[in-house]
């Protein structure tokens, strides 16, 4: 396994998503790369640094239904219903709820861009929005 592909899986195998044989490709490819190792290390630290001081905030019950209602089919009749399998529209439900979550979350954790304004080199603020002044 090239370095390349290791990396792309590092996410997945820090989670512990990976089927079997990308399992073991990854694990091999770690014991013999040091720098591969120190990325998956890093993965995890900032995994570990965002768990603890990141809030954790559930979706209101609310937002679940209002997703459900959403990917409910409207005119559902047998043939549509039996198009878009159960766990699929909960699935993607659960991702939406999940996102937004995430979404909050990294709302909270990151600093916000007006904040950027005071330590970002004027190179590194082109795109920003205009309330960084300059
Ligand atoms: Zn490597």
């Amino acid at each position: 396994m090239h370095c390349e592909t290791n990396l792309r899986l590092l996410d997945a195998y820090v989670d512990a998503e990976l089927e079997a044989s990308e399992l073991a490709a990854v694990e091999s490819h770690l014991r013999d790369c040091a720098a591969c190792r120190e990325q998956q290390l890093a993965i995890r630290a900032l995994r570990e640094a965002v768990q603890a001081t990141a809030d954790y905030h559930r979706a209101p019950a609310s937002l679940r239904r209002a997703v459900l209602a959403q990917l409910a089919p409207r005119d559902a009749g047998p043939v549509a219903r039996s198009a878009r399998p159960r766990w699929l529209t909960q699935a993607l439900a659960a991702g939406v709820v999940a996102a937004a979550a995430s979404a909050i979350t990294f709302r909270l954790a990151v600093p916000s861009a007006s904040s950027d304004c005071v330590t970002m080199p004027p190179t590194r603020r082109r795109g920003l929005s205009a309330d960084c002044g300059s």
